[in-house]
């Protein structure tokens, strides 16, 4: 992985991060756990962020790397020093130069660069590193799901949806089930909690994993299709989601009555 990186380079356990214009335009403002997790795989301890213009990207750099470091730190693994250098940028009348300083920073970056593309075919490195002290259940993870066992139906939505895998159905040897989240390959795209009619799931951040949450499996009184839904759930009704949310179970009855 080392290298893999168009918006970084790597040197001496060092990164310097700059921010650049183009078709692969990159600011440092906009880095990520995701890009910070690559570069600590490849073995990087300091990382070096060169300003551009732009105004807001220290603010974002110090604030991801701080909260990279909260996840590190909790898991026994040696944190990320951060240092920007003050490179200031001339403009003259034909648009932007840079001083010496920067040259000097550029000259210095400019060795090892490979593409984005690369990284890409690498499998998720923040997953690899939140993996580590897993099995405490107070470490820390920067996205956590969390049911609400009163207002979940039991639909599977978020299930079906997660693209990550991070909320699953678990079938224990003995048929019992249950909801679980697995933060530690939670991307925090929220799309679980858009796909829930009910509210029923939310994220928390920087916070330890959510318990599993136990199910009871039935067969709806209405439709007769098996279900599940969480369990001691207080309004717990004996129907499938679908029968509960459309109501056509009562028109049915209704007719026969
Ligand atoms: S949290 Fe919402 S979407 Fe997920 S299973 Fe429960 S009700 Fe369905
Ligand atoms: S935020 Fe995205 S990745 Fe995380 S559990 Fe929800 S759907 Fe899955």
């Amino acid at each position: 992985m080392a290298g893999a990186l168009s918006w970084a380079s790597i040197r001496q356990g060092t990164a310097y991060l700059r921010c650049r214009q183009g078709p692969r335009a990159f600011c440092v403002g906009q880095i990520d756990l995701e890009r910070l997790a690559q570069i600590y795989l490849a073995g990087v301890l300091h990382v070096i962020t060169a300003p551009c213009n732009c105004g807001n990207h220290a603010e974002g750099a110090d604030r991801v790397i701080g909260q990279f470091n909260d996840l590190i730190r909790v898991r026994g693994l040696p944190e990320i020093n951060h240092r920007e250098v003050a490179v200031e940028i001339v403009r003259n009348g034909a648009g932007e130069s840079i001083d010496g300083a920067r040259r000097g920073f550029l000259r210095r970056v400019s060795d090892v660069v490979v593409e984005d593309e690369e990284a890409a075919e690498d499998p998720p490195a923040l997953a690899a590193i939140l993996a580590f002290g897993a099995e405490d259940p107070n470490v820390p993870y920067p996205w956590v799901p969390v049911f609400d066992a009163d207002l979940c139906t039991g639909c599977n939505g978020c299930i079906n949806v997660c693209p990550e895998d991070s909320l699953i159905l678990i079938t224990a040897e003995d048929g019992t089930v249950c909801y679980g989240a697995r933060p530690e390959t939670c991307n925090g795209c929220e799309l679980c909690m858009s796909v829930c009619e009910y509210g029923a799931i939310e994220l928390r951040g920087m916070t330890a994993r959510s318990p599993d949450i136990p199910l009871v499996s039935g067969v709806c009184r209405a439709c007769g299709v098996d279900y599940h839904e969480p369990a001691g759930r207080e309004s717990a009704s004996g129907f499938c989601p679908v029968c509960r949310r459309t109501g056509h179970h009562r028109k049915l009855f209704q007719v026969i009555q």
